[in-house]
């Protein structure tokens, strides 16, 4: 099955919970100057010195790290590192939609949980799944919501073989569990420069663990993953941009809070988010997100999530852009 979301172009695009403030300025200025060597020549074969610059972002070693193209490529090597054809990896559901997708690709099954009645993560139901490979996401996607730190202790303590935790928007949560994964040998925080760095296009994703996992993963992932440029962004992004990083996640944070309120005072429940995006529980939503993009935004609209039902998932970007979609959403609802 291919992963299929709407791309058509839209004015105000909230469908992808990118960083809707756009570029940070050391990354844009190292993407300028890059050229000649960046290009002809092959990267480096596992992006060390990105490595280097990550492990003393998240308060790590380089030899606990391993880089990819997006998170979608580490968590694919991960999979395939960690769970042999037939066997089977427990995810919540709802999700990160390409997880199943990533299962089958590589012959593992997806084992679907549901999500606790409170949105979070049901640490017993995945455990008594058996499976190879746990999955969990936090926040998560697309509900938001952020795992209490304990019930993914209780899954890592009980959980048969490793466990990945996609931490995806763990900026905008301002928690992580990296240090849980550096004190264990079976757990890996995977992360993205998608989000809060505002470098989705270049594609720099990332994994943290013990030197034996993450050695495992890099090994299924193969060489030569993240481009010359890609990297030179990245890690102008981590050593110099971290200011501007910082006040954007501040803003993102604030301006989600702002959005829920503004849509409880529609009548509607938002689920409250860790993340940079907000889902809100709306009848018939692929209709109204039809409706919204035909007035020039695009939202993301699930139908039937188990335990929500119809739900549209918007993006927090600048003030203006949440006018625009609120006035959307107000025409189309
Ligand atoms: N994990 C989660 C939970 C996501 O939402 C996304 C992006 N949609 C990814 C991973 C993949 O991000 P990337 O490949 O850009 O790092």
């Amino acid at each position: 099955m291919l992963y299929a979301p709407n791309r058509e172009p839209c004015a105000v695009d909230l469908s992808d919970n990118t960083n809707l403030w756009g570029v940070p300025p050391a990354a844009q200025r190292t993407l300028r100057e890059a050229g000649g060597a960046a290009v002809t020549r092959y990267p480096a074969l596992y992006a060390a010195e990105l490595k280097r610059a990550l492990a003393a972002y998240v308060g790590a070693g380089a030899a606990n790290v391993v880089t990819g193209c997006g998170s979608d490529d580490v968590l694919d090597s991960a999979i395939r590192a960690f769970a042999e054809p037939g066997e089977a990896i427990a995810c919540p559901d709802p999700s990160f939609a390409m997880i199943p997708i990533f299962a089958r690709m590589n012959g593992v099954v997806p084992v679907p949980v549901p999500l606790a009645p409170d949105h979070g993560v049901d640490a017993d139901a995945l455990v008594a799944t058996g499976a190879k490979l746990t999955y969990v996401c936090s926040p998560n996607n697309p509900t938001g919501t952020a795992a209490a730190r304990a019930v993914v202790e209780r899954v890592v303590e009980r959980a048969a073989g490793v466990v990945l935790i996609d931490e995806a928007y763990a900026e905008f949560a301002r928690a992580s569990l990296v240090e849980l994964a550096l004190s264990s040998d079976r757990v890996l925080v995977v992360r993205t420069m998608s989000k809060a760095f505002g470098l989705a296009g270049l594609r720099v994703g990332y994994a943290v663990g013990a030197p034996a996992l993450v050695a495992e993963v890099e090994k299924s992932r193969g060489p030569y993953k993240v481009s010359a440029i890609a990297e030179r962004a990245a890690v102008a992004a981590l050593t110099e941009d971290m200011t501007w990083v910082r006040e954007h996640v501040d803003l993102a944070i604030a301006f989600r809070e702002r959005l829920a309120n503004e849509l409880r005072g529609m009548g509607l429940a938002p689920l409250p988010s860790a993340a940079n995006f907000v889902l809100v529980p709306v009848p018939n939503a692929p209709v109204v997100a039809q409706a919204m993009r035909a007035a020039g935004v695009a939202v993301r609209p699930f139908g039937a999530l188990p335990g929500i039902g119809d739900a549209l998932r918007i993006s927090v970007g600048p003030w203006e852009m949440m006018e625009t979609c609120l006035v959307a959403l107000r025409g189309a609802t």
